[in-house]
C-alpha cells in the first residue's frame, strides 16, 4: 500500500535557532498521523545533525536533504555526498527540484547519476519533475513529465524503484500563490502513474506514493489530497511557518 506523505522543503531558509524552534513547535502541534502517513522535513545541510536529534523522538517524522552531489567523493569544494548524509541519519534526498534544474543548470544526465549516488548510499529519493508555464500553455505537459521521468529514473531496476517518490510540481505554480486546480493535478498524477505501469507494471505504480507542489496551503491541501493519485505534498513556503504546515499535515 503506497504511503501518503508530506514533506517540507525549507529551502535556503531560517538560521539554526529558527530551525531548532520550528521543530519544537511542529513536535507540540504534531497529530497522530496514523498508519501509512509520513512527514518529511528537509532543512538545510547545516541543520541536519540539529534536526536529526530533534527528530529522534518522533516516530513519524523522518529527515530529507534538499540535495546531494553525483560523484561519491573528491574535489568538489562547497558539495556534500550522499555517503555523508547517509552518516548524518538523513533519509531521503530531494533530486531534480525545478530550482537546482534552472539555476545550478542541472540536466537529466547529472539528476540520473544523482540518484543513483542517492540510492546506492540507502538513501531514498523525492525525484521532483514538472513543466514551465510555456509548456502548459502550449498543451504539451504531459510528454514533457513523461520526458524528465525516463530520464531521471527509467534506468533503475524494480527493487531500486521501491525507493523512488515522485513530486509534481509545476513551476507555474511554485512559489507564486498560483496552485494547479485539482483537476489538473489529478490528471498529472494519474499520467504519471501510468507511465510508471507501462515501464514497471500496475503494481509498481500503484504503490508509488506521488506529491503535489506549488503553492500548496492549508486551505487548498484538503482537496488537493482528495484526488485520487494524489498522495500528499512538497511543500516550500508554507512548510516555514508551524501553524500553516500543520493545517497541511492535518489535511493529509
Ligand atoms: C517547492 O519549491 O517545492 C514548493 C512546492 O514551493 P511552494 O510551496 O512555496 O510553492
Amino acid at each position: 500500500m503506497r504511503k501518503k506523505i508530506v514533506a517540507a522543503n525549507w529551502k535556503m531558509n531560517l538560521d539554526l535557532n529558527q530551525g531548532a524552534e520550528l521543530i519544537n513547535d511542529l513536535f507540540n502541534g504534531m497529530p497522530e498521523l496514523g498508519d501509512n502517513k509520513l512527514v518529511v522535513i528537509a532543512p538545510p545541510y547545516i541543520h541536519l545533525t540539529q534536526t536529526a536529534e530533534q527528530l529522534a523522538g518522533m516516530a513519524d517524522v523522518h529527515l530529507a536533504a534538499q540535495n546531494c552531489h553525483y560523484e561519491a567523493s573528491g574535489a568538489f569544494t562547497g558539495e556534500i555526498s550522499a555517503a555523508m548524509l547517509k552518516s548524518a541519519e538523513v533519509e531521503y534526498v530531494i533530486i531534480g527540484h525545478s530550482e537546482r534544474r534552472e539555476y545550478f543548470k542541472e540536466d537529466d544526465a547529472m539528476l540520473a547519476k544523482k540518484v543513483n549516488q542517492a540510492l546506492s548510499n540507502g538513501l531514498k529519493v523525492i525525484f521532483c519533475c514538472g513543466e514551465p508555464l510555456s509548456v502548459r500553455d502550449a498543451g504539451t505537459q504531459n510528454s514533457h513529465i513523461e520526458n524528465q521521468i525516463k530520464a531521471g529514473i527509467f534506468h533503475l531496476g524494480d527493487a531500486q524503484l521501491k525507493n523512488i517518490v515522485i513530486a509534481y510540481e509545476p513551476i507555474w505554480a511554485i512559489g507564486t500563490g498560483r496552485t494547479a486546480s485539482s483537476q489538473q493535478a489529478q490528471d498529472m498524477h494519474a499520467h504519471i502513474r501510468n507511465v510508471i505501469a507501462a515501464r514497471y507494471g500496475a503494481d509498481a505504480a500503484n504503490n508509488m506514493s506521488i506529491l503535489y507542489g506549488g503553492s500548496c496551503k492549508p486551505s487548498n491541501a484538503a482537496e488537493l489530497f482528495a484526488c485520487p493519485d494524489v498522495d500528499g505534498g512538497l511543500i516550500g513556503g508554507a512548510s516555514l511557518k508551524a501553524e500553516e504546515f500543520l493545517g497541511i499535515i492535518e489535511a493529509m
